[in-house]
């Protein structure tokens, strides 16, 4: 089988980079992942901000901190009615290891860590870290970041042609008019300040930035909203230039489109590793599958359309099976 996209997303290409096989389950079968609960909860907060900073382009303020938390409650419902939708449609992979993990995430629970965020956001303190190639230092400041921010581009796209038939398609979440291009991350605890700098995303914004306003960004702000057990902190990594330069980043790229192209769909991870496990990758069923009965087979079983017929026959059978209980 050759898989020959005709466009791609850089988040594609990331996807690719953290797991080939998760690339292959997700975007050349086209099977839908069971979904995560944190994931809405990144995904309410990145639309409140993305909303807030839209408004506040235009008039200066954009919404206050008590409105942001009640903009990102309703979007939080939205989100959790779409992850109800979404756990229906891909109960052929949910195990029960990766449904008892979810289980344990209460509602109650998301939106206390994403409004408790969002005024630290908007009213806390902001701890700095510089990230200069090997030296690096701390310091704190007085004012929110949310204040800092004067927005320039806002969740804008952006795209590359490349000489191999295929255009990357990527965006640019937020910039300042300091030209420091942002990225928002919620995490459940302190990110390891090496994977901060090396990160290829910091690269492909570089190119991004560039692509769009004709200039280089002054520099880089991951804007980090840590959710610890008894405390919520704003930790922003200011990098000054990205580890990976623009033509490692775009022999990267060429590379795994190749790769993709020649149908390699290695699993990356060592032997017994955490990743791949029931409890955090919603692949694992599939993943033990393709180890059993091989690619080929593999392939064949659940090419596209024949994916839809399995899942809509146990879907079926599961129902039966509902019923008659
Ligand atoms: S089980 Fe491991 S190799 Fe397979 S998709 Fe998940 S993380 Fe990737």
């Amino acid at each position: 089988m050759t898989y020959k996209p005709s466009h791609i997303s850089f988040s594609q290409i990331m996807t690719y980079l953290q797991c080939p096989e998760h690339y292959l389950f997700r975007y050349v079968l086209g099977i839908k992942s069971p979904p995560a609960k944190a994931m809405k909860r990144g995904k309410a907060l990145h639309e409140t901000l993305d909303h807030h900073f839209t408004q506040k382009k235009i008039d200066e303020r954009g919404m206050n901190s008590n409105q942001a938390q009640d903009f990102y409650a309703t979007q939080l419902e939205t989100a959790l009615q779409e992850y109800e939708q979404e756990l229906e449609e891909t109960k052929i992979l949910v195990s029960r290891d990766f449904l008892k993990k979810e289980k344990e995430v209460s509602k109650a629970e998301l939106l206390d860590a994403g409004t408790r965020g969002l005024a630290e956001y908007f009213m806390g303190k902001q701890q700095i870290i510089r990230v200069n190639g090997a030296k690096q230092t701390e310091e704190g400041r007085t004012v929110s970041l949310e204040s800092e921010v004067k927005p320039d581009l806002v969740e804008q796209e952006f795209i590359l042609e490349t000489n191999q038939d295929v255009s990357i398609k990527g965006y640019i979440d937020l910039t300042d008019t300091a030209r420091i291009v942002h990225e928002t991350k919620t995490a459940g605890k302190t990110p390891q300040i090496q994977d901060i700098a090396r990160d290829p995303q910091l690269a492909i914004y570089n190119i991004g930035y560039e692509k769009l306003t004709g200039t280089k960004p002054a520099g880089f702000s991951k804007d980090f909203i840590i959710s610890l057990k008894k405390e919520v902190k704003i930790q922003r990594y200011l990098i000054s230039k990205p580890d990976i330069d623009k033509e490692s980043i775009l022999r990267y790229i060429w590379n795994i489109l190749k790769a993709i192209q020649n149908d390699i769909w290695y699993c990356i991870h060592p032997a017994n590793s955490w990743v791949c496990s029931a409890d955090w990758c919603g692949y694992y069923k599939l993943h033990q599958e393709l180890r059993k009965i091989g690619f080929e087979k593999m392939m064949e079983k659940y090419s596209r359309k024949n994916y839809a017929k399995e899942t809509a026959k146990t879907i079926q059978t599961q129902k039966v099976e509902a019923i008659s209980i």
